[in-house]
């Protein structure tokens, strides 16, 4: 059976802790053989670190979600460092720019959303230099948000490197993102009936430019859309990316965890 990883998995959540046990043997089963838990802030840093000890599969990214940014402290540089040093967190993230739901839209003012938005980009910010710092890349979360990413990454663009997961832009923008020599990860949504657009992004990107995640606890593929997703339904997804790329399962594993081992260095 064709070895894949789920390079983007929330194990930290609540959503897993009833059956915690039985999704890690499920993935095995399915032939998800190692697993990057993601991290959104200190906290769940902690938590996905403790999995990665526990669990050999089990690596971990460290990092602070854009959407807690207002929870983050002026500078989280210091403790992000010691977190990053840990010899299983193998990326920084998830960060990035989120404007998808802006205080405005929730009443709030415009002076919030530019309140917000600073302190996002900040954090973010932080984050690229610690990643350069210490010689790791970025797991990259962006909603409504892609030119000002762009604009903010360009300076850290070739010392470190980022996946735009749970990819869904334009060809116009993947490009982008190929001529920096980034990469981008695709998720369940590749298999849903309407998800064209995402199919014709991965019909458009070489073979060694993507991996492969669920971002569970949510966007379970079909046909268990609408249920929790667990790592195993990379197996699902593999199934669709595979058809896509008009290649094999087995070159499709070997391209995607040859792709995993180079991004996440510290993954050996
Ligand atoms: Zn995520």
């Amino acid at each position: 059976m064709p070895a894949f990883y789920d390079t983007h998995a929330h194990l930290d959540y609540d959503e897993f802790k009833p059956d915690f046990a039985e999704v890690l043997a499920r993935a095995q089963s399915a032939g998800i053989s190692k697993i990057i838990a993601i991290a959104t802030d200190f906290k769940s840093s902690r938590r996905a670190l403790a999995l990665a000890e526990a669990h050999e599969m089990i690596h971990a990214a460290v990092g602070w979600h854009p959407g807690n940014a207002h929870e983050a402290p002026a500078d989280i540089r210091p403790d992000l460092r010691e977190l990053a040093r840990h010899p299983k967190a193998v990326a920084i993230g998830e960060c990035g720019l989120d404007y998808y739901r802006l205080p405005s839209s929730r009443g709030g003012t415009a002076d919030e959303d530019a309140h917000y938005q600073r302190k996002q980009a900040e954090i973010f910010q932080q984050q690229l230099e610690v990643a350069v710092e210490l010689g790791l890349n970025c797991i990259i979360h962006q909603r409504s948000s892609f030119d000002d990413i762009f604009v903010q990454i360009q300076p850290f663009a070739k010392q470190t490197q980022g996946v735009f997961h749970c990819f869904g832009e334009s060809a116009g923008r993947l490009q982008q993102i190929l001529d920096l020599g980034w990469l981008v990860s695709f998720t369940g949504i590749v298999t849903f009936k309407n998800g064209q657009n995402i199919r014709d992004a991965v019909a458009a990107t070489p073979l060694d430019k993507f991996m492969l995640e669920t971002d569970c606890p949510y966007l379970a593929p079909v046909p268990f859309r609408g249920k929790r997703c667990e790592p195993a339904y990379v197996k699902e997804i593999s199934e669709t990316l595979a058809q896509v790329k008009g290649c094999s399962l087995q070159e499709l594993s070997e391209a995607t965890c040859r792709t995993a081992h180079q991004f996440f260095r510290k993954l050996g």
